[in-house]
């Protein structure tokens, strides 16, 4: 049955947009048939994160399949990952699946010794027998600990989207984190998977500005973890953290709340939010980052020559829609139709979403028929989708972007500004080639 609910933003335009605010726009709540990847998705980013860790997923063999084919991984390498394949004989309660997934560890750690943490990701099948993963994390722990954290999280595809699978893990590796001492000083942690590359950037920026004390959550090794406490200020990279948010909060750790760090003015605003709550003058804010935003601007001008004016029409898919909305709209004067998020966190995007221009529809969740029609009559110069959606768009004369290769790729930051924009830009300029 599909039911449709449509309400109002909780957060009017008033004090925070300023004068010429428009009144809230409506949010159209749907429900029924959905085109998402499972959170299993998200191991293909978080095994490349934390360098000593193990994704040991407890599913079915199209789990495997999954993660096989979304990580593109050669059979002759060594990926941190793989899928304890539960059998007939475990799904029909003939084998006791503890027992056999206990010795499947026991194989894993004795071909890869060096894994400082496992994490055991449960899928569909294995909640549908209601095999206990954090029992049997427990257990594995104290059986093959203190050398070896073990850590479960579900990655399942009833009910959640694929960059969910980062928040559930990083909220279960938040167990792993010492509480802070009373007398630590003020430290800036900055959550959220981010390539190597990008996080050394901010880093730098961090430290031109005078914030030295500054962690990145996850680390890139599993004995790195921070100690978390009232002492810590939060900043998030990803929209779609709204567990790990919370769990940091009940640990004493205090939010900032920001645009997300795409674009240009994106990142300004994320990273100002930093430097307000660390006294960073603006003086000194403006020298570190005016370099490196007139090289973002720069990038972005002859990407906002294509694209200014083109009309963008945004399924649900990874949640970073509503960001990624802003910076098309704010930063490459696209015009937004629709903007469609698996979940609407107000907490962590409604100010993106108050940036958005009068008569965007903004939607939270999905029936993808309905959703289709509306695409299908506003033909949109371009459709972010995901794959399953891609190509018959494509046949009906629809350009597409994948929704997922925008969090495969580095688009944080300015220096990544222009990539992100081309993400965009390219569909376009494809389909104007191939129409000569
Ligand atoms: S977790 Fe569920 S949705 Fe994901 S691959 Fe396994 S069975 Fe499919």
């Amino acid at each position: 049955m599909t039911s449709l609910d449509i309400s109002f933003r909780e957060r009017p335009r008033t004090e925070e947009a300023g004068a010429g605010s428009v009144a809230p726009a409506p949010v159209l709540r749907q429900r029924g048939q959905r085109e998402v990847f499972c959170g299993l998705t998200s191991i293909v980013w978080l095994h490349r994160k934390i360098q000593d860790a193990f994704f040991l997923v407890v599913g079915s063999r199209t789990c495997a399949h999954l993660i096989q084919s979304a990580a593109g991984v050669m059979v002759f390498a060594e990926p941190r990952f793989a899928t304890a394949i539960m059998e007939e004989r475990d799904l029909a309660g003939m084998a006791d699946a503890n027992d056999e997934l206990d010795r499947v560890v026991d194989e894993l750690l004795a071909r890869r010794p060096n894994i400082k943490m496992l994490f055991l990701v449960g899928s569909c099948p294995s909640e549908v027998i209601k095999l206990d993963l954090s029992r049997a994390a427990q257990r594995l722990s104290r059986r093959h600990g203190p050398g070896l954290s073990v850590l479960n999280y579900s990655g399942s595809g009833i009910e959640t989207t694929f960059t969910q699978g980062e928040d559930a893990c990083l909220a279960s590796l938040l167990e792993q984190a010492p509480p802070a001492p009373a007398a630590a000083g003020e430290q800036l942690l900055v959550v959220g998977v981010l390539p190597d590359i990008v996080e050394d950037q901010f880093r730098r920026l961090f430290t031109a500005m005078g914030i030295k004390d500054v962690a990145f959550f996850p680390p890139r090794r599993a004995g790195e973890i921070p100690a978390i406490g009232p002492g810590m200020r939060f900043l998030l990279t990803q929209p779609f953290l709204t567990e790990t948010s919370q769990r940091l909060e009940d640990m004493g750790a205090r939010p900032l709340r920001a645009p997300f760090p795409f674009g240009s003015q994106g990142t300004t605003d994320w990273l100002r939010a930093a430097a307000t709550a660390f006294g960073v003058d603006n003086a000194t804010f403006e020298a570190v980052v005016q370099p490196a935003q007139a090289r973002a601007q720069r990038a972005l001008a002859p990407h906002r020559r294509a694209l200014e004016g083109k009309s963008i029409f945004f399924f649900p898919d990874s949640q970073l829609e509503p960001s990624l909305a802003r910076f098309a709209y704010e930063e490459l004067g696209m015009r937004p139709i629709e903007v469609g998020t698996p979940y609407l966190n107000r907490d962590l995007v409604g100010a993106e979403i108050d940036r958005l221009p009068a008569g965007v529809t903004v939607s939270e969740g999905q029936d993808v028929d309905l959703q289709l029609d509306r695409c299908r009559a506003a033909r949109p110069d371009l459709t972010v989708c995901g794959l399953g959606l891609a190509n018959p768009l494509e046949a009906e004369g629809l350009a597409t972007k994948w929704s997922i290769e925008l969090v495969f790729s580095p688009i944080h930051g300015f220096d990544q500004a222009g990539d992100l924009a081309n993400l965009f830009a390219r569909p376009l300029a494809r389909r104007a080639k191939l129409r000569f």
